[in-house]
């Protein structure tokens, strides 16, 4: 197309095509749709979204062969550097080994076509089922994987429990000591990922966590709209119970050097410092993860699945929905939903209110499922916009006042040396 052409699916008004292309480096590929647990906010049972419902159990064959063949299709297409294939579920351990195995060998076999992109195994688990033989298939496929847990018992028995309502807390911890035991263990494992909950003390939940040692630890939002808010004490809205709770354990982190990697933190220390977010959920986002269903139906990331019925589709109306049998993934980046997903993502998505917010930069709208209403669709702030506000400008107080100090000190010695003569040094 010359570059005076319109573009027909871009709406007149609205800045050119390119600038919406999503182009997808990571791939989150269910190979289980059930799990083992049943976690009271999981985004994929207990939300407005019930696809899982029709879905088959374990991805096919079929489908594992299709999803290969389309990925080193699309990193030759795009020459992609590198590309991420995240194993998720549901619970990706009751894919069992032999399917697992198989997954990994047939994306590596058709990814051998495609030599130039760098491809990396990553799995969420939620660590009931790791055990040795695990740990050594793991390994010998390098798949790094993390494991999901809240706090201490009393913290993740309050939304982990498993079907018959029993605690999922001791064979995680089981699952974690072996990890920590073994080769394979710990150089496969890369960290911890809880779910905040207001009702845990936030000091004894990340003492909790941190005790184990996770190379990195991820604190989440719970997924939340403004029609379905999230769980606050008795302040309700205008609380920033959360950006509170985040506080309290950023000021022990941020005194205690070295403890653990925390990836939310960071990524505000660097926008803070004018660099870049490396994650959703801070900064400006990408639109650069593709769901893959157990039935080869390309979706947006499950978090969408928390605004309404079939948000994560991806599906352009009166076409069929995207699916690795009979979609590219290139063709996926050109249709009219990919491209507004892109949007969302990017600042040129964000409400009025957020575009004039001076944190906007940093915190880009938050997660942009969580801005989501009924009555405006995405034109929101989040919904955690007080909680974001407060955690980022104590933040940024913070380095500030850390920052002080030796400003001033390099100051004095600039004023000396030139009073001197003398060198900076
Ligand atoms: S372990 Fe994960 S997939 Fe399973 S119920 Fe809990 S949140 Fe959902
Ligand atoms: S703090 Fe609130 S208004 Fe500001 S960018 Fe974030 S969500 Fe938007």
């Amino acid at each position: 197309m010359g570059p005076n052409i319109p573009d027909p699916m871009v709406p007149v008004g609205q800045p050119p095509a390119a600038l919406y292309n999503p182009v997808f480096d990571t791939f989150l590929c269910k190979i289980a749709s059930r799990c083992n647990l049943d976690c009271s906010y999981c985004c994929m049972y207990h939300l407005a979204d019930q696809s899982w419902l029709r879905r088959p159990r374990f991805m096919s064959e079929t489908t594992v062969g299709d999803f290969a063949r389309r990925l080193a299709e699309y990193a030759i297409q795009l020459q992609l550097p590198r590309a991420t294939v995240l194993l998720h579920g549901g619970e990706p351990l009751l894919a069992g080994r032999q399917r697992l195995s198989a997954f990994v060998g047939r994306v590596r076999a058709e990814m051998s076509l495609a030599p130039s992109c760098r491809v990396e195994f990553a799995m969420q688990t939620n660590g009931t089922l790791l055990d040795r033989d695990w740990l050594r298939v793991l390994s010998d496929l390098d798949v790094t994987f993390g494991i999901s847990l809240d706090g201490g018992r009393s913290a993740n028995d309050r939304c982990r429990l498993d079907h018959a309502g029993a605690s999922s807390y001791d064979r995680v911890r089981e699952a974690l000591d072996l990890v920590a035991s073994t080769e394979e263990g710990r150089q496969q494992f890369r960290g911890l990922l809880a779910v905040i909950d207001l009702r845990n003390d936030p000091l004894e939940t990340f003492e909790a966590l941190r005790s184990l040692n996770p190379p990195r630890l991820d604190f989440l939002f719970p997924d939340a709209t403004h029609d379905a808010q999230p769980f606050r004490p008795a302040s309700g809205e205008t609380s920033v119970a959360y950006g509170e709770w985040l506080v309290r354990i950023f000021d022990v982190w941020f005194e205690n050097p070295g403890t653990t990697r925390m990836r939310l933190f960071e990524n505000i220390l660097d926008l803070v410092l004018g660099g870049q977010s490396q994650t959703e959920g801070v900064g400006e986002g990408r639109f650069n993860l593709l769901t893959i269903e157990t039935d080869g139906e390309i979706e947006d990331v499950d978090i969408f699945k928390s605004a309404f019925h079939g948000a994560a589709s991806l599906i352009v109306l009166g076409h069929a929905t995207p699916n690795v049998s009979t979609h590219s993934f290139h063709e996926v980046s050109r249709t009219p939903t990919a491209r507004d997903r892109q949007r969302l993502h990017s600042n040129a998505g964000l409400c009025d209110t957020c575009r004039r917010c001076p944190v906007g930069k940093i915190c880009g709208g938050g997660i942009a499922s969580h801005r989501f209403s009924a009555a405006r669709g995405f034109d929101n702030p989040s919904v955690y916009c007080r909680d974001l506000y407060r955690l980022i400008t104590h933040v940024g107080t913070r380095v500030g006042l850390s920052l002080q100090p030796l400003l001033t000190e390099g100051l004095v010695r600039l004023a000396g040396a030139y009073a001197t003569g003398g060198s900076w040094k």
